[in-house]
């Protein structure tokens, strides 16, 4: 019977999460989904050096927003856990220990203050990057090149040690990526690994391997910074005798000009978001954006990360989470850098706001009417919101898109006004006040025959009513059916405004 497919996001807990990482984890998600397995939030803290507060709870949040829940994980259990790496610290020595006892790996007790003279030695002599390696390692403390005696000794005083990887030399090692093909890697270019450090604590390596064998992971999607740690990986599978996952390396997302990594300088740079949410240093005090505050839906962020680095082959780009999780695979995944677009990113933001039912805009914009102190009844915000949605790219822009619906015109487009309006159509307009004062049923379909009718009865053409009932009403030219503007509004709000733009109008012709 084939394995249940079981992929895993792995963040440390390091700092805020970038975009890049959230990909990395929708990735692992859809994949999972697609094929009815299971996806599971590890965090791997084993370097609590480079621990930073908040960071953990920073991930839960962002997959929380973005719609991607793990069937297992930390803060959500399961059968595998624990999640969190330093609270399985105990597990990893044991394997530390086989590896020693089979020969592939040895203690070494070289203290940090020794290896870096030895570096600078090297150095010196003109051997720029020292490796600790199968020709180094001769030189060095460890128990491959000390006396047993020795090295019993040292063990016995209680002098501290790390286990390192013998890495072999002269191999090849090869493994099949599922983005890039076959990978292979010299292991003469490789270091001996150190595994397990002082402090008892696993190294990434160690501690990534034996997770992803005990929770059964079968396919490691990663980024692709984590390629050149994946033949220590193999080798270790290998050690270990156990079956290995598949590796997928995803592309890296790159900066707009496709010149390197995006970074977060870029955004800072540019102005656009790089991290999911809000996210405040607790050392520097430092506060970036996240795409969240910034005005972004969910759906518009995740459906924009799914395509950096994945197409589905078609011209279609509006994914949901579950047509994405329907479309997406592995073999779709480009090898190559995804340039990131801060404008199409916007696009995407413009349509699902555009696409939402007005019932959920309402609801997603209630607090932001409120705080700007809009208030309307929840019909009218129905209507408000259908009118203005197609002109919205951030959420928070529907407010003050609407804001002629709660406030009197605050500027009108004076050029034009006075560029369309003529003098001797002033008993027209004089007409037109008139009828839309007799006019019971104040609706969109009704104003809109008033007018036509009007127009042909004084022969005015469009460009010479329109662009005045639009000025008058909402200030500009612009803007969503001026009709159903009206019918919104209301009688004596559409009366009074065009009463006032007709005597701005005839003032600027003075
Ligand atoms: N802890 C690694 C990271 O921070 C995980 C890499 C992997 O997925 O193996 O991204």
């Amino acid at each position: 019977m084939s394995r249940k497919i079981r992929t895993r996001f792995a963040p440390s807990p390091t700092g805020p999460l970038h975009m890049g990482g959230v990909r990395t984890a929708l990735y692992c998600y859809l994949f999972a989904k697609k094929n009815n397995g299971d996806f599971i939030l590890r965090v791997e803290d084993t370097d609590q050096t480079r621990f930073v507060k908040g960071a953990e709870e920073y991930i839960i949040e962002t997959l929380q927003w973005c719609g991607i829940k793990p069937n297992e994980g930390l803060s959500y259990g399961g059968d595998f856990g624990p999640y969190r790496q330093s609270e399985r610290k105990d597990i990893y020595a044991k394997y530390a220990m086989d590896l020693l006892e089979k020969g592939d790996a040895y203690y070494a007790f070289d203290t940090p203050e020794e290896l870096s003279a030895w570096r600078d030695n090297m150095k010196g002599q003109g051997n720029p990057s020292p490796k600790y390696d199968p020709i180094t390692r001769q030189y060095l403390k460890n128990s491959l090149h000390l006396s047993e005696d020795e090295v019993s000794r040292r063990l016995k005083a209680g002098e501290p040690w790390v286990i390192r990887y013998k890495m072999p030399r002269n191999e090849e090692v090869k493994f099949e990526d599922e983005i890039r093909g076959i990978v292979s890697f010299q292991t003469n270019q490789l270091d001996d690994k150190v595994l397990l450090k002082s402090d008892g604590m696993p190294t990434y390596h160690l501690a990534n391997v034996v997770d992803d064998h005990l929770m059964e992971i079968t396919h490691v999607i990663r980024g692709e910074e984590w390629l050149p740690s994946t033949p220590l990986h193999v080798l270790l599978y290998r050690s270990f005798e156990w079956q290995m996952p598949s590796f997928a390396h995803l592309p890296l997302i790159l900066k707009p000009d496709g010149k390197g990594k995006l970074s977060k300088r870029d955004g800072d740079r540019l102005g656009f978001p790089v991290f999911p949410l809000n996210w405040k240093d607790p050392s520097s005090g430092e506060a970036s954006i996240g795409y969240k505050e910034r005005g972004f839906l969910p759906d518009a962020f995740i459906n924009m990360l799914a395509f950096l680095g994945w197409n589905p082959g078609t011209e279609q780009e509006l994914f949901s989470l579950d047509k994405l999780i329907h479309t997406f695979s592995i073999e779709r995944v480009g090898k190559s850098g995804a340039r990131f677009d801060f404008e199409k990113t916007k696009w995407f933001n413009q349509q699902y706001i555009k696409n939402k039912s007005n019932e959920e805009l309402v609801q997603l914009t209630a607090a932001l009417f409120e705080k700007d102190g809009y208030q309307a009844d929840q019909d009218t915000l129905l209507n408000i919101c259908e009118l203005v949605k197609e002109r919205a790219t951030f959420l928070h822009e529907i407010p003050s898109l609407a804001y002629y619906f709660f406030e009197e015109v605050k500027e009108y487009d004076e050029k034009n006004l006075r560029k369309k309006w003529k003098n001797e159509n002033s008993d027209a307009f004089k007409q037109l006040l008139s009828s839309l004062s007799d006019l019971e049923d104040f609706k969109s379909e009704a104003i809109e025959k008033l007018v036509k009718d009007f127009m042909e009865k004084f022969s005015l053409g469009f460009g010479q009513v329109l662009p005045i009932l639009r000025i008058s009403i909402t200030g500009t030219m612009q803007g969503p059916p001026i009709f159903a503007v009206m019918q919104v509004l209301g009688k004596t709000n559409c009366l009074n405004r065009l009463q006032k733009g007709v005597t701005l109008a005839k003032e600027l012709q003075a």
